[in-house]
């Protein structure tokens, strides 16, 4: 199977590669992980500008609709924009606001919600983060213990969050919490939007220094944390349904493993040729061959499936188990390409990102250890095989 670009797809591509060339020199590359390091005003000072720059083009929320601010673009659109960011390691993406938190918004917020946050994301202006895990709920998300508990007019929240990303830099959450202790356990949760800039009392930010040395993650605590009733997303107790919805709309996003696998094969290939290239393998080793040639293998099926996954939601299909499918493969795949990438550049592969030495800028270093978590992420690989057993093959539960 082969994906034809329309002709305005593949100019809006060749717009945005040229957009990316001028605007994102190679020091200042690093997308998957410059929203959470930097400075201390609200997230790398580099990455706000240029996720405000991408929405001055109205690109950061195409897929919105116009009256949010977005351009009605096809999921293929949208696909083709991920992809280029991936492929370029280009900071300014904003997955949780515009994938996540914005759609969610739109099709069950109040006007107030619309109106105070939707512009604010297209304008590229805020960071959101997302607080679902615990440490006792994570695949089994509907366990969460953390409660709000409805006492005139705020929700007085007590309990812990987990893992919740870029959430020491944001400026919102979105929370999701219990708040009907006596029915079953998917049918008490709530979705609260929480402001934690302005939030004085009750809450507790602790970053969590992940095996790359960066701030990644964070635990959060509430002990008393007072919530504004009208800060309720939707209805009481729908919390756990909208959640469900909103997941599909990180499918897009699957792109991401094999374009930035892409451009990490690509640069190992110019490597391995470089005879002045220090401690590389050479290209010449059957070895190095191998791991390349295996890699460009599971490289173009990752982004077959991606672009399947693509395919059927600009049809109105619903990807019901090939997004896992996508999924699973993708990042075990990006995980694998990650393992050999480390191998082939030997122990230069341990200088990190930026300094001098570190091969394909920090690439491989990089993908080393945030490809780990890529499998656990949105879902561990042995949910979505589950997704795959029961969905896709019908097997029983
Ligand atoms: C990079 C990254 C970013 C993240 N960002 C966020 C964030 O911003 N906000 C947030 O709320 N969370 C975030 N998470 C947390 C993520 O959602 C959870 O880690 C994930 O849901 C798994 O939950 P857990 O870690 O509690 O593992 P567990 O659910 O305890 O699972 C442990 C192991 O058991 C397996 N397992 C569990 N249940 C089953 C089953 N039924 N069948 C077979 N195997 C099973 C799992 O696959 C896994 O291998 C992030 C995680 C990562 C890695």
């Amino acid at each position: 199977m082969e994906f034809q670009l329309s002709p305005e797809d593949e100019a809006f591509r060749q717009e945005l590669r040229q957009f990316l060339r001028e605007e994102v020199p190679p020091e200042k590359t690093g997308g998957m992980s410059s929203m959470n390091e930097g400075d201390e005003n609200g997230g790398d000072a580099f990455a706000m500008a240029m996720r405000k720059k991408l929405a001055q083009r109205g690109w950061l929320t195409m897929g919105w609709p116009k009256e949010y601010g977005g351009q009605d673009a096809s999921p293929m659109r949208q696909t083709i924009f991920m992809e280029e960011m991936a492929y370029w390691d280009a900071p300014g993406m904003d997955l949780m606001g515009v994938g996540i938190v914005g759609p969610t918004i739109m099709r069950v917020g109040s006007d107030a919600q619309k109106r105070q946050h939707l512009h604010a994301i297209a304008k590229g202006e805020v960071i959101w983060s997302q607080g679902f895990s615990e440490p006792g709920a994570g695949s089994d998300l509907a366990g969460l213990q953390t409660r709000a508990d409805l006492k005139g007019d705020v929700f007085v929240v007590n309990g812990q969050k987990i893992w919740s990303s870029g959430a020491h830099r944001a400026d919102y959450m979105y929370l999701m919490a219990r708040t009907d202790q006596d029915v079953p356990k998917h049918k008490g949760i709530s979705a609260l939007l929480v402001d934690l800039k302005s939030t004085k009392q009750g809450l507790e930010i602790r970053p969590i220094i992940n095996m790359a040395g960066m701030k990644g993650f964070n635990e959060v605590f509430f002990d008393n944390m007072e919530v504004p009733r009208e800060n309720l997303l939707g209805e009481l107790n729908q919390g756990w349904y909208y959640s469900m919805g909103l997941l599909e709309s990180e499918r897009t996003a699957f792109i991401n493993f094999s374009a930035i696998g892409r451009s990490v094969i690509e640069g190992l290939t110019r490597l391995v040729n470089d005879p002045d290239a220090r401690g590389i393998a050479s290209g010449k080793r059957p070895e190095t061959r191998a791991k390349l040639a295996d890699a460009t293998i599971e490289n173009k099926v990752a982004r077959n499936l991606a672009l399947t996954v693509t395919w059927m939601t600009g049809k109105g299909i619903r990807p019901t188990y090939q997004a896992s499918v996508a999924k699973v493969f993708g990042t075990e795949a990006f995980k694998r390409l990650a393992w050999s990438a480390m191998s082939i550049v030997g122990l230069y592969g341990q200088v990190e990102r930026q300094k001098q030495y570190a091969p394909l800028m920090g690439r491989v270093n990089s993908i080393y250890y945030t490809s780990v978590g890529m499998t656990i992420a949105g879902g561990a690989s042995e949910i979505q095989r589950n997704v795959i057993a029961t969905r896709g093959l019908g097997l029983p539960r």
